[in-house]
């Protein structure tokens, strides 16, 4: 195990981040972390995305999402009328938009770069919202029309065709309320994830079978055979996740080589491929990976970790901090045992957002990723500057410490611990990460540094509240959240 240096307390290069704070002489009033004040925000642009790839994927989903619509007004009959139609069309789109869901859980790395696995997920949920008025509008408009598709109500004597129907829109409103209300209703990540697949494919093989038992439009030839194709989609992309991906982690599987504890309730695990002349772990820095060990890579629930290390290390550390079931195992891991590791994947790292300085705000373990950055520009002999201000609650606790340490003398860099429950011995800043604490430690061109945020908790809505009110520009201004989901 690796000795671990003593954790800031006041003294040695961390003297630099003894900031003796008094709030600047400010003529407008400077949010605070007590109380987070809600900002009025200004419009924000996104942040820049690799265009064409993106458009090309954009463009790619909407075609294949709206492809079932036009097939289906394209066969529209006049004496069915414009709702019956409209209905029907509803739920075509429904049916491939939910379809569609099961590539945007595939984790494509190609697809999902472009745009951040925070935006990714985002578009996930917002979509499924779409879906799911499409889905509920196509009965509700059939309902409404007459008494003929009424009857459908009467559950239990609906033929086969109907009761999938019900099973289909049954289980979407399980998957909606499980999701929105996931922690409201105490259930672990790990069930809520199995039960979330499971829904998913119930959902799209109920509604395939209630599509094709209709035959009102699946008469048609060209009809029956895109969706055909769809259902033939849906499928690979199953036996792609659940079976192809697993066998290919299986082939380049890692193993433990190196682990210690760090403070803060951390531990960092160092990997190296299993296999002899296996293709080394290549990533940028800043980027995450989805983990886990064990004899099998066919489990349902993989977890997300950033990076620790520098890219250019043999090895691919993450540090990982105990907070549930899965992170409390990391423990009972050791030297030798396999883990299975899924990845690269996200966009939150320095090759997208080059600048002339960089600035990073992070809070406890949230420093993961720019321990990563950090240690690869140092590697890199990089000497732009950097500020990491750092937010912990006990200065003894601080995680990643050990990997800063290291960096000592190799980076044109500044550490600002900000402690919230500091001891008596505590010379450094007390207190939140907050605007005025922001405006007094960053430069006079500020606008021109590039900014990454990074927490698992509320943090980071506050701290890009900050910056707005510092007039940052948006689209310098860079966030990462582990708990996104
Ligand atoms: C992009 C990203 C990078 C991360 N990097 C790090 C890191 O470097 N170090 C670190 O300590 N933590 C990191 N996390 C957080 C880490 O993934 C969770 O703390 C961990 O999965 C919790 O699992 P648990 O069973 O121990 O705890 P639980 O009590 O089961 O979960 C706590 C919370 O973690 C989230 N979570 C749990 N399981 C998953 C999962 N399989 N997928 C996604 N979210 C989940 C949920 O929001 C859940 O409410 C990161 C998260 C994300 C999204």
């Amino acid at each position: 195990m690796s000795p671990q240096p003593a954790p800031p307390r006041g003294g040695g290069r961390h003297a630099q981040a003894r900031v003796a704070y008094a709030p600047p002489p400010v003529d407008r009033a400077a949010p605070t972390s007590g109380a987070y004040p809600v900002v009025e925000r200004r419009p924000r642009r996104a942040a820049p995305t690799s265009g064409g790839r993106a458009t090309a994927w954009v463009a790619a989903h909407i075609v294949l999402g709206l492809t079932p619509l036009a097939l289906c007004f394209g066969e529209a009959r006049e004496g069915r009328g414009f709702v019956v139609n409209l209905s029907v069309a509803l739920g075509f789109v429904a049916l491939s938009v939910l379809g569609l869901q099961f590539a945007l859980a595939a984790r494509f790395t190609g697809a999902a770069a472009p745009f951040g696995i925070d935006a990714v997920l985002r578009y996930h949920r917002q979509i499924s919202f779409l879906a799911v008025v499409a889905a509920f509008g196509h009965p509700v408009l059939l309902f409404c029309v007459s008494d003929h598709y009424r009857r459908l109500l009467d559950v239990v004597h609906d033929p086969l065709r109907a009761k999938l129907a019900w099973l289909s829109v049954v289980a979407l409103l399980a998957l909606m309320v499980t999701s929105i209300w996931r922690r409201a209703l105490r259930i672990s990540y790990p069930v809520w994830h199995v039960l979330h697949s499971a829904l998913g494919v119930v959902i799209v093989l109920a509604g395939l079978g209630h599509a094709f038992g209709v035959h009102y439009y699946f008469g048609e030839p060209l009809v029956r055979l895109v969706w055909l194709l769809y259902a033939a989609a849906f499928l690979w992309l199953a036996v792609w996740v659940r079976l192809v991906k697993p066998l290919m982690l299986w082939r380049r599987r890692f193993r433990v080589a190196e682990l210690w504890p760090e403070p803060g309730g951390s531990v960092t695990v160092g990997l190296e491929p299993a296999r002899r002349h296996a293709r080394p772990f290549r990533f940028r820095a800043g980027q995450f990976a989805w983990i886990l060990p064990g004899r099998s890579p066919f489990t349902l629930t993989y977890h997300p970790f950033s990076m620790s290390s520098s890219t250019h290390s043999s090895r691919v550390e993450f540090t990982i901090k105990q907070v549930g079931d899965f992170t409390d195992s990391i423990r009972g891991l050791r030297v030798g045992d396999t883990v299975y590791v899924d990845g690269p994947h996200g966009s939150f790292t320095l090759e997208r957002h080059p600048g002339m300085g960089f600035v990073f705000i992070a809070a406890g373990v949230g420093v993961t990723p720019f321990l990563s950055m950090l240690s690869t520009l140092a590697d890199q002999g990089d000497q732009r500057p950097c500020t990491l201000v750092l937010a912990n609650r006990y200065e003894d606790q601080v995680t990643g410490v050990r990997q800063l340490a290291r960096l000592q003398g190799r980076l044109n860099l500044r550490v600002v611990h900000v402690i919230s429950r500091p001891s008596d011995q505590w010379e450094g800043v007390r207190g939140h990460v907050d605007a005025a604490l922001l405006e007094r430690l960053l430069p006079q061109h500020r606008r021109s540094l590039q900014y990454f945020i990074c927490s698992g908790g509320q943090m980071v809505e506050a701290v890009e509240d900050y910056l707005d009110w510092l007039d940052v520009p948006r689209d310098r201004i860079h966030s990462e959240k582990f708990g996104m989901v």
